[in-house]
Order: C-alpha cells, then structure tokens, then sequence
C-alpha cells in the first residue's frame, strides 16, 4: 500500500513540475509575443503617421486647428479682462476642458491610422486615448492654461517611452508622444495612445500551436502515467492473488498431510497393530487423504496446463437434462446431501454439443460454491431453459452472497472474496475460474447476480445445437 502511495506521489508531482515548466514556458512565450505585438505597432503606426502624412498632407489634426483658432481668439481676451483670482481658475478650467472634447471628439487620426492598418491586413480594433500636456493661451504673452505634473515643453518630445503613464492601460501604444499644435492664439501638447482591443485574442491565435502542443504533451503524459499505474496496479493484484493463493493451497495441503503423518504414527503403535479393524480404518483413512492430496495435486498441474494450452475438449451430442439429472444426483449422494435442491427443467428436449466431464466440473463447482458460501441450511433452485438459441442454467443459492467489487472479479485466477476471515471457507480462488473458462471453451458465457446476506444466481449460457 506504502509503495502504491509512493508511485502515484512521485507521478502526480512529475506531471505537476512538467506542467509548471510548460506554463512557465507558455508565459515566457506570450510575454515576448506581447513585446513583440508592442513593437510591430509602434513601428506600424509611425510608418502609418509618414504615410498618410505624405499622401493626405494632413497629421489628422486640420479640423481641431479650426476649432481651437476660433475659440482661442476670445478666450485669450478673457483671460487678460478677468481679475477675480478664483474666476481665472475656472475660466481655464473651462478653456482645457473644451480643448480636451474638440481633441478626443474633432480629430481624424484614428479613423485614418484604423484605414492604415486594415490595408496593410492587421488588426484595426484599438481604443485610442489623448493624455493633454499642457495648454497655453498666447496674445502679447503667454498665459499658461494648464500644466501636466513634471512635463516642460523645453523637453524634447518624448517618443521613445515605452511605459504609459499609470492613468493609462499597461498594454497601450504611444503613437504620438509630445505633439505640438499651435495656432495664432494658442499652443497644447498633448500624447496619443491607441490600445487593441483585440490584442489578447490576436496573441492567443499566433501562441495557440505551441499552446496545443504543451497541453498535448501534458495529457500524453498524463494518458501514459494512468496506463503505467494501471497496469503495474493490476500486475501487483496479480502478485498478491498468488501468495493468497500459496498461502491457501499449503493450508490445504497441510490437512491431508499431517492426517497421513498421524495415520503413520497411529500404525506404529503396539497395540493398534494387534488390531485388525483399526489397521484397516486407518489404512483407509491413509488411502483417502492421499486420494485428496492427489487431487490437489493435479489441481495444480492442471492450472499449469490450462495455462499453456487450450481446452481439448471431447464433445459429444447430449441431451442436456439427462446431463444435469446425472450430475445433480451424483452430487446430492456425494457432499451435497445437507442441501435442499429444487430443479425446474424447461429444455423442450434441447440437445447440446458438450464435454460431458468439463461440463460435470462446471455444474459441481457451482452446486459446491452455493453449499460452501452458505451460513445457514442450503437451498439451491437450478432452473432450466432455452433462450434466442442458447441454453441458459440458473444456479440460485440463499448463501451469504457476494458485493458489487467481489462480483467484477470472482471468475479471475486464484480471486477470493475478502470479506471476513479467508481460512473460514476453504478454497484457492479456481472454482469460478474453471466454470468461465468452460463456459468459454462451449462457445457460452457465465455471470452472476448476487445481494450480500440475500444469495446469489450464477447463469451460464451455452449454444443449443438443436
Ligand atoms: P474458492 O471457492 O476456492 O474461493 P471460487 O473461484 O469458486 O474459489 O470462488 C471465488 C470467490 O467467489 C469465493 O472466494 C467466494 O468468495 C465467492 N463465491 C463463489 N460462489 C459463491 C456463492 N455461491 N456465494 C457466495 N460467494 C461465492
């Protein structure tokens, strides 16, 4: 059980740490995906702002000149005239909030960089943002509108930066940093953003091939590990099936052993040997344990042969209610007299093309299972009939029955039910072995319907010649 664990520890945590390489594989490759998507559109987009600038002779920015030259011209008045401190305030709040909407809502830019892209055949999906630098009114001097924290227009345009600023998405490009427009009344500075709404999906599709493969090697592995465990699993309940199945038969062997040692020493006494009666008893006693250890033997060698060859069988044609008659009273005279056994016949004559001694195995090891495996006064009902062109025997016992897990593997080799103690019915884990191999070996089959407490109904079907 330790080294079951064990196995399946070890294989969990290697398919885990395979997983986490591909993840963290996966993420290497989808960050530099991510770079590159940053790349190709900032290269894109200043390929695009030359181009349309040399083929329209405009930058997208014509009609928010329009706008600003008109309204400049009276703003710049009003500033001059208002001395009121706090309405100077709010007048250039008004004046950066106007500058803001004609920016955001009067320019062309976007919807000529969107034509851009869609001829060059990528991805025209962005939300574009404009981030307003400053804004100056000038008349004779110049009157500072508004200022953004830590920006100087002596700075040179800021294009290389690569990082937005936090009030911006982490994954935008800066298409236009630092530009300047200016008018007779007027000069703003202000940056130009796009961000593709469709980048995860764009860089989905490009990473999906390697993605498919990592989660293919990760279920082949998976797939692999499962079949290796089942099967050194199943090898394992080989193993164990065969040292309960030693274990068992050197219990059987030993019971006729150490009778025939007694019988020995019993022989060896003075006062036994004078005594005719009790020589013979004994001797018979020797004689019938060697019958039964013989018996065990060729059990034995007969698991060997089944092993290596296939059933030879001596089939006759018979009619297969004289068979069951025969083998059903032979077993009444024989262990089976304690048993209450009811036959209910309906072959309408059906005849049958079988290995009568296999077949006689067959029957006994079912009539000797429902006595055996039963805690109380056996009673066993073998029906009898035909069905879609096979002949099916119902063998019904009130025994102790059998659970669900028992029931998928009694017909294996050497299997004995677990439940209780396993040396309180004798056996090594063949009988049920032998009756599907028989079945099989006819062309038929065996299977059982059993309630733990309630009994159980084993069924075998063999093909009807008739
Ligand atoms: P054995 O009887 O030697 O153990 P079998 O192959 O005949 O081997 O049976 C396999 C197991 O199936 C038995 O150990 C027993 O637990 C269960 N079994 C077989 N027949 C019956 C039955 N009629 N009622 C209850 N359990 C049964």
């Amino acid at each position: 059980m330790k080294n079951k664990n064990t196995v399946l520890i070890l294989g969990i945590t290697s398919i885990l740490i395979l997983i986490s390489v591909q993840v963290f594989i996966i993420l290497g490759v989808w960050n530099q995906k991510n770079e590159l998507f940053a790349i190709r559109y900032t290269i894109l987009s200043q390929e695009a702002l030359y181009n349309i600038w040399k083929g329209r002779s405009t930058d997208g920015f014509d009609t928010v000149r329009l706008l600003l030259d008109q309204y400049s011209e009276q703003s710049v008045k009003d500033l001059h005239t208002i001395n009121d401190k706090k309405e100077l305030a709010d007048r250039k709040k008004d004046i950066l909030a106007y500058f803001t909407k004609v920016v955001n809502q009067e320019q062309d830019l976007s919807g000529l960089l969107s034509q851009y892209f869609e001829s060059r055949g990528f991805d025209k999906n962005f939300n574009y943002k404009i981030i307003i630098n400053s804004v100056e009114m000038i008349d004779v001097d110049t009157v500072v509108v508004y200022q953004k924290e830590g920006f100087s227009n002596h700075k040179s345009p800021d294009r290389g930066r690569r990082n937005p600023p936090p009030d911006i998405s982490s994954s935008s490009i800066l298409v236009r940093g630092g530009t300047q427009l200016e008018g007779n009344n007027y000069r703003f500075n202000f940056d130009y953003y796009i961000d593709f709404s469709n980048k995860q999906k764009v860089i989905l599709k490009e990473t999906s091939a390697s993605l498919g493969w990592s989660t293919l090697s990760i279920l082949l592995v998976g797939i692999m590990f499962m079949i290796t465990y089942r099967n050194l699993m199943e090898e394992r309940r080989l193993s164990n099936l065969k040292t309960d199945f030693i274990n068992n038969m050197t219990h059987e062997l030993k019971t006729p052993l150490s009778t025939i040692t007694v019988a020995g020493k019993t022989l060896e006494m003075p006062q036994i040997r004078n005594d005719d009666a009790k020589i013979l008893e004994t001797a018979k006693l020797i004689g019938k344990q060697s019958v039964h250890l013989n018996q065990l033997i060729n059990m034995i060698l007969e698991i060997s042969m089944w092993e290596r060859t296939q059933f030879q069988l001596d089939k006759k044609t018979v009619d297969i209610e004289e068979v069951m008659n025969d083998v059903v009273d032979s077993f009444k005279s024989g262990g089976g007299n304690n048993a209450v056994i009811y036959k209910k016949y309906n072959f309408s004559g059906a005849k049958l093309d079988l290995d009568v001694v296999y077949f006689t195995t067959l029957l006994n090891n079912l009539l000797s299972n429902a006595v055996k495996y039963s805690d109380k006064q056996p009673v066993i009902d073998i029906e009898g009939f035909t069905q879609n062109n096979n002949i099916c025997i119902k063998v019904s016992d009130n025994g102790i029955g059998i659970n669900k897990f028992d029931q998928k593997h009694i017909f294996d080799k050497f299997y004995r039910a677990s439940t209780g103690n396993i040396h309180k019915f004798k056996g090594l884990g063949l009988g049920l072995y032998y009756v599907k191999k028989i079945a099989e070996a006819h062309g038929g089959d065996v299977s059982v319907n059993s309630k733990p407490g309630k009994g159980s109904t084993f069924t075998v079907t063999l093909p009807d010649i008739s």
